[in-house]
């Protein structure tokens, strides 16, 4: 069984802060409560949650500026909570990053339902590392760019340079299509001298080592080019 997904409550009312904690614990949710966006940044670094449920109102910074905070240095899933007669900027909440929110009183029932569906949906796009490294990571695949090295059902998988790059370009640009030319310009740089066959061998050779996964497949896009397709992804 997989560990416990770690969801972090950024709350100043004690009592609602309880009863999510109360409502998640249920559904086997590792829950930990914080009073302030200051100790909500001190505790993305510690507990190292997969989300974070954001009250808007909250004391010192708000929670626009804590979502401001943390976006830049992860893209972590955030749902941010408002009360009703607060008027909450939906707007700006998603402009800030924040993926959903909900509105106080809810029904934990709802509040539950959209937890699990926010963390679904992160589940299947690349999970950018949260220290900065340049990893993306689907079922059962890792690409990590910055150590060069890919896990591929727990195995690291030896690849040259370049193929690993053509990996890390198309998987972290899930179901976009690139043409052979774009993909020679990102990966070779203008000035190789080599054609669009170049693409097709490390592709063929990527196929090779990394076998089309029942979420995620390294596709051909006849007449056009290749593409990281993400299967469900809505
Ligand atoms: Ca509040």
């Amino acid at each position: 069984m997989a560990a416990k997904q770690k969801i972090l409550i950024v709350e100043d009312e004690q009592t609602i802060a309880e009863l999510i904690q109360l409502h998640l614990s249920k559904e086997c949710y590792d829950v930990k409560i914080v009073p302030d966006g200051e100790q909500a940044l001190q505790e993305f670094h510690l507990f190292h949650p997969n989300l974070i449920l954001l009250d808007l109102m909250l004391p010192g910074m708000d929670g626009y500026q804590v979502c401001r905070e943390i976006r830049h240095f992860s893209d972590i899933p955030i749902i941010m909570i408002s009360a009703k007669d607060e008027t909450f900027d939906k707007v700006l909440g998603l402009e800030l990053g924040a993926d959903d929110y909900i509105i106080k009183p809810f029904e934990p029932k709802e509040l539950v339902a959209r937890v699990r569906a926010v963390l679904r949906r992160f589940q299947i796009r690349p999970n950018t590392a949260s220290n900065g490294e340049k990893c993306v990571t689907y079922t059962d695949l890792t690409i990590n760019l910055t150590n060069y090295s890919v896990t591929y059902y727990d195995q690291p998988v030896e690849m040259p340079p370049k193929e690993l790059e053509l990996l890390y370009f198309l998987a972290s640009s899930p179901n976009q299509v690139f043409t052979r030319e774009q993909l020679l310009d990102h990966i070779w740089g203008y000035e190789y001298m080599g054609d669009t066959r170049t693409v097709d061998v490390h592709i063929k050779r990527l196929r090779g080592k990394i076998k089309d996964h029942q979420d995620w497949a390294l596709a051909t896009v006849w007449g056009i080019g290749y593409k990281f397709e993400v299967k469900g992804k809505p």
